[in-house]
């Protein structure tokens, strides 16, 4: 690749992910953030965030020295060629996407831009968002006196949180929206070596780009809430949703992705990108009935789990201790964000019950989440420990290591044998042969 610098603003999930991604292919980056205690972190060699091979490629690259992290706006913003926004754009009350961390960040560019600059949105914003940080810059360098060329372009990413560094660097497809050719070609010329993966670019307008991301995360969402939706009939009926799933899968038109049943989605980006369409849609006057029937589904399956458990223990869960076993919205990720466990704890604490809660990487953030329940709830070392004397054990996530728990010690330890699988890890015979109650969901 050519000297271009990549300045990378926001080093989260996906800002983190990006910069040694990049830094990895061999460019040059500089990777930023207003929080100078992460930036310090990032600087002794600490990785803020659990994501799978992440710190062994962060201590591959700051060993290159092919990344430098920086809390200075200025100097990412004079030293970069192409600037890449990845700060958060987390929910307002209403469910419209909080745009405060972009514009911060487009003004800050427009203070410092001292040449051409390509501006690349990677942040997940609503539609129009592109053009408006072309504005704000615009407005800064009128401030200034200057009349320096830039473009923007909007890059949604689509990777998943667990498997990040897989998806940014094997893309289903990389989407640029920009109406300048300049900014395409170095954007291309930036996404090159995915193309030995053959990655497919889709080239369209700003506009597009930003809608394309919240229709994907949209349809996914829904896709999960159906099949949740599937799931609870099969319940009532005697059937099994897996099969049904598996066989519905096997059309081509429909795929088996995404057709998991279980406690309904989390995240950061499902739940606040569904509510972000909707709002968007509402101002313009049209109502999205399906999304909203997703969203309204979703949040109806985290609350079901607590009917599934009290249909069994009873609806006063005083002196009940049940045993919670993953707090992070899916496995292989700390990220806490709209997790199952945000709603299923505070519930069964509000009916009486003491939570016994594990999880391998997610129990910090949790514990400050739920700091109004903290007398009720005991954040133990494991699994086992978290099991002792319970009265139920319920799965929320699909660690690997709760894949295979010893159900004979489970069996000894537990005061009373109750199990919720509400991931479906196991067949319901293996543990009923263990003196289980067992209850997945949609089995
Ligand atoms: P995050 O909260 O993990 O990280 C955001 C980072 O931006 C933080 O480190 C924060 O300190 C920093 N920041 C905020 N304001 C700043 C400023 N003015 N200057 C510099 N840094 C600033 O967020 P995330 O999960 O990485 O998500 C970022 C965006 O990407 C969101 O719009 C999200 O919807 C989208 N996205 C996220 C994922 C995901 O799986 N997490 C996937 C695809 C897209």
């Amino acid at each position: 690749m050519d000297g271009t610098t990549i300045g990378v603003i926001g080093t989260g999930y996906v800002g983190l992910v990006s910069s040694v991604s990049f830094a990895n292919f061999g460019y040059k980056v500089i990777a930023m953030d207003s929080d100078l205690e992460k930036v310090n972190l990032l600087k002794s060699g600490e990785v803020p965030i659990y994501e799978p091979g992440l710190k062994e490629m962060f201590d591959r690259v700051t060993e290159s020295g092919t990344i430098e992290f920086t809390g200075e706006m200025k100097y990412v913003v004079e030293n970069s060629k192409v600037l890449f926004i990845c700060v958060g754009t987390p929910p307002e009350d209403d469910g419209s996407a909080d745009l405060k961390y972009v514009f911060e960040v487009a003004e800050g560019i427009g203070k410092h831009m001292n040449a051409y600059k390509v501006i690349v949105d990677k942040s997940t914003v609503p539609v129009g968002t592109s053009r408006k940080v072309y504005s704000v810059i615009s407005d800064e360098l009128q401030k200034r006196g200057l009349d320096l060329h830039f473009d923007v372009v909007s890059n949604p990413e689509f990777l998943r949180e667990g498997k990040a560094l897989y998806d940014f660097t094997h893309p289903d497809r990389v989407v640029i929206g920009s109406d300048s050719e300049e900014a395409i070609e170095i954007m291309k010329k930036i996404y090159r070596p995915l193309k030995v993966n053959e990655v497919p670019f889709v080239i369209t307008n700003p506009e597009t780009a930003e809608i394309i991301k919240y229709s994907s995360n949209a349809f996914l969402a829904t896709k999960i809430s159906f099949i949740n939706e599937i799931a609870n009939l099969c319940e009532e009926l005697g059937a099994d949703v897996n099969q049904i799933a598996k066989a519905m899968g096997m059309d081509g038109r429909i795929s088996p992705k995404f057709l998991h049943p279980g406690p309904g989605y989390g995240g950061s980006c499902f739940p606040k990108d569904t509510r972000a369409i909707v709002n968007t849609a509402k101002k313009l006057g049209i109502e999205m009935k399906v999304i909203n029937a997703a969203i309204e589904a979703n949040e109806y399956q985290k609350h079901r789990m607590v009917i599934k458990i009290k249909r069994r223990l009873g609806d006063n869960l005083a002196g009940k201790t049940i045993a919670i076993l993953g707090l992070s919205f899916k496995a292989e990720t700390d990220d806490t964000r709209e997790s199952a466990a945000l709603v299923v704890i505070p519930e069964l604490i509000d009916s009486g019950a003491t939570i016994r809660a594990y999880d391998p990487k997610g129990t910090d953030e949790m514990r400050w989440r739920l700091k109004d329940f903290s007398p009720q709830i005991a954040y133990l070392e494991n699994e086992y420990d978290a099991c002792k004397n319970a009265d139920a054990v319920v799965i929320l996530t699909e660690w690997a290591q709760f894949r295979r728990l010893d159900l004979r010690r489970l069996s000894e330890d537990m005061r009373e044998k109750n199990f919720f699988d509400f991931r479906n890890l196991y067949s319901r015979e293996e543990v009923e042969d263990m003196g289980f109650y067992y209850e997945g969901v949609g089995r």
